[in-house]
């Protein structure tokens, strides 16, 4: 996970990716335009057995998914957390990116809900003066609460950009829901992706083939 160059833009954006979804690509696109980021790293998150939920899907198949999903932009994915026995926290996986990529700036991405929850995060003292919060909303309404956040966390120590990019309203809860009923899913994953959960009857989907 090296940049390669110093004072590079280096972005992380974490998530269960169960499964990855157009959401999240938009979202990292719309960062990496605004940002004018150099490199963005998909990180899908460790579930730990007893959360688990019973349409949570193996790890080895979130990662291939957002491999595949990663290719065509030129996003990058990494299995760190996937690797790390115990707990998976976003500070060490920042700390390790901080360790291999000297004098990189380093930006963690995310949606709303997620920014909305920040203090509370392991360890966010130092999670703050490793890296940039990033945040855009989920809904129609969710700039003012995010402003009004950013500015009580930039009083933790916090840095934060707050970006009005375009909703684009998919969950992997809606796309799961819609594979469990039969429903098509086109448009709201990448086509590798759809093709890739229909191979591996993922999330109680009939295939086809
Ligand atoms: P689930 O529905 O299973 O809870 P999710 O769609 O929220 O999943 P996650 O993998 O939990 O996806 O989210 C990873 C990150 O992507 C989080 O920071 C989340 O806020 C963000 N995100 C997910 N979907 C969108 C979206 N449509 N627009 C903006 N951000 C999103």
């Amino acid at each position: 996970m090296e940049t390669g160059g110093p004072m590079r833009k280096l972005a992380m954006f974490g998530g269960t990716f169960n499964p990855i979804h157009n959401g999240h690509l938009h979202l990292v696109q719309g960062f990496r335009e605004r940002l004018g980021l150099d490199r963005v790293l998909l990180i899908p998150s460790r579930v730990p057995p007893h959360k688990a939920a019973a349409d949570l899907a193996d790890a080895k198949d979130r990662l291939e998914m957002c491999r595949l999903a990663a290719q065509p932009y030129g996003l990058e994915v990494s299995d760190a957390e996937l690797l790390r026995q115990g707990p998976s926290y976003t500070v060490d996986t920042l700390r390790q990116l901080h360790r291999e990529n000297p004098g990189a700036e380093l930006y963690l991405l995310m949606g709303a809900d997620m920014f909305l929850t920040l203090e509370h995060w392991y360890q966010s003292g130092e999670l703050f003066r490793l890296a940039r919060m990033c945040a855009a909303p989920r809904d129609e309404n969710g700039r003012g609460e995010l402003l009004a956040y950013a500015e009580r966390i930039e009083s933790l120590g916090a840095k934060t950009h707050v970006e009005e990019l375009s909703l684009l309203p998919v969950s992997s809860t809606l796309v799961r829901g819609r594979i469990a009923r039969g429903l098509p899913i086109a448009g709201l994953v990448p086509k590798a992706v759809e093709a890739y959960i229909t191979a591996h009857h993922l999330y109680g989907g009939i295939s086809n083939g």
